[in-house]
């Protein structure tokens, strides 16, 4: 047997939810020690988040490069070398997980590498390759994550990817499959459309990105459609064939079948929690029928000493949300007051345009029995836009007619995923539109588009 060693606040996983508990944890004087069965960083940092906008924006810098005619720019044999942007997109991702652990350790965080499995309410067992050490603890934060969901009939290989098989991808396909376009297969997929893939998309669902409104899906398909990409939708992936040197896809739409040859197929058709293989039910902790955690507003579970957060929770699967709640469980340990609060929590795809949202959308305040009062302003009406030569999209702020509160906001166009930071601010603040139209914005910039739709709700708009 072994001796266990005694610790106070352990953290389970060390992705954007894990790394930032735990040194929000040291920071408010917990002894804290994090264990990681792979690579410090999660999925965000590793093959996620980080990794799928590098080769987004390689994706950019390429496609930009082959020329614009309307500004009367021609290029002439541009090349493209594949193993050099995996190599720089190695090297991003480095950068950031070596600052993590450095954040860590200047946090006097301890840093464990190993796999968690749960005894009871205080007692871990952390197993590297061939050792075993039990651990036991104070409190716990779990924050394991997730992982990609295969269906039965694609299994994943070299040729049916998930996405982190596209992500590391060692040449740039010819054409690619992509089944499910949630955000995660409608970026990838976007990325390698820039790069000259030809990408047939296949959602099993009415329209692509799930979770945005018409409107802005609508160019998004305009978007990918300019690039050569084909997009079927209420089509049911049936099976895959490999062959040679590629992958023959079968699918139906309306009753009929068909088939798309390519070289590689990606499936993104959801993520799963990493809660079946922890051991929690030897500690009874509480899941729903997903195999998600129940937990209350400071993220602690029906155990009182163990909280859970991130993807392994309800609510959107995203990095920042993980991460907030990360720092409210610290908080909640440390014996503060803090709860979560969703009403201000951003969702943005990284596509072209950029889609994002906050809050509501005006359809959702109808039905909360809100009277709605919507200022809409177009990226083609700001000078910033067009001097970028991208101005498709729109800018839209729901809010409360009687006072001007801001409700929510739906952007559609360049950089709306950073500008949808101003609109969480304005709906997690209680701010009204006359707060952002009363704000001076400066010209000529893309943010201007919040401070015209803010006049448009009040009724005083100045270019439209
Ligand atoms: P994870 O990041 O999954 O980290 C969990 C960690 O726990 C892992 O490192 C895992 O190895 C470890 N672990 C699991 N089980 C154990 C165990 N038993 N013992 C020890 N360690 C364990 N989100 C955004 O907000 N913006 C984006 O642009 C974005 N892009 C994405 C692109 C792709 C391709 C994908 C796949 C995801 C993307 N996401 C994005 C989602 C984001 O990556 C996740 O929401 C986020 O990583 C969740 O954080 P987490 O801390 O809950 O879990």
């Amino acid at each position: 047997g072994d001796f266990p060693i005694e610790v106070d606040t352990l953290v389970v996983g060390a992705g954007p939810g894990g790394y930032v508990a735990a040194i929000r944890a040291a920071q408010l004087g917990q002894k804290v020690t994090i264990v990681e069965k792979n690579a410090i960083g999660g999925v965000c940092l590793n093959v996620g988040c980080i990794p799928s906008k590098a080769l987004i924006s390689a994706g950019h810098s390429f496609e930009s490069a082959t020329g614009n005619e309307a500004l009367g720019i021609k290029t002439e044999n541009v090349t493209i070398d594949f193993a050099k942007v995996q190599e720089w997109k190695g090297s991003v991702v480095n950068k950031l997980t070596s600052g993590v652990e450095s954040l860590l350790k200047g946090n006097k965080v301890d840093i464990v590498r190993g796999e968690v499995y749960f005894h009871d309410a205080n007692t871990v067992k952390v197993m590297d390759e061939n050792t075993s050490q039990t651990y036991k603890f104070n409190n716990c934060i779990i924050a394991t994550g997730s992982h990609p969901i295969e269906i039965p009939t694609f299994k994943f290989s070299d040729r049916v990817l998930d996405s982190t098989g596209a992500l590391n991808l060692k040449e740039v396909p010819k054409k690619l499959v992509v089944i499910g376009a949630g955000y995660v297969g409608s970026e990838l997929g976007s990325a390698y459309a820039n790069f000259g893939t030809e990408v047939t998309f296949l959602e099993g669902a009415k329209d692509i990105l799930g979770g945005f409104e018409k409107q802005m899906t609508a160019l998004v398909k305009k978007g990918l459609k300019a690039k050569g990409a084909t997009i079927v939708t209420e089509a049911m992936a049936k099976g895959v064939e490999e062959t040679a040197d590629g992958v023959k896809v079968t699918y139906e739409v309306k009753g009929k079948e068909e088939t798309v040859e390519a070289d590689y197929v990606l499936v993104t058709v959801g993520r799963r929690p990493n809660t079946s293989e922890l051991g929690l039910e030897q500690v009874g902790i509480e899941m729903d029928e997903k195999g998600l955690i129940k937990v209350d507003k400071q993220s602690r579970t029906n155990i009182s000493n163990i909280y859970a957060i991130g993807d392994i929770v309800p609510g959107l699967p995203l990095a920042h949300k993980a991460s907030y709640e990360g720092k409210i469980a610290a908080e909640a340990i440390s014996g503060e007051k803090s709860e979560v609060d969703y009403i201000g929590m951003p969702a943005v795809a990284f596509t072209e345009p950029e889609l994002a949202q906050v809050g509501l959308t005006e359809q959702q305040a109808k039905d909360a029995g809100y009277d709605v009062k919507v200022g809409k302003f177009p990226f083609a009406a700001n000078g910033r836009a067009l001097s970028l030569n991208n101005s498709d999209g729109f800018l839209k702020l729901i809010t409360r007619k009687e006072d001007g509160l801001v409700l929510g906001g739906q952007i559609a166009g360049p950089n709306a995923s950073d500008m949808i930071s101003e609109l969480s601010l304005a709906v997690e603040s209680g701010m009204t539109a006359e707060d952002i139209a009363l704000t001076v914005h400066a010209h000529p910039t893309l943010g201007e588009i919040t401070m015209e739709a803010a006049e448009v709700a009040i009724g005083k708009p100045i270019h439209i």
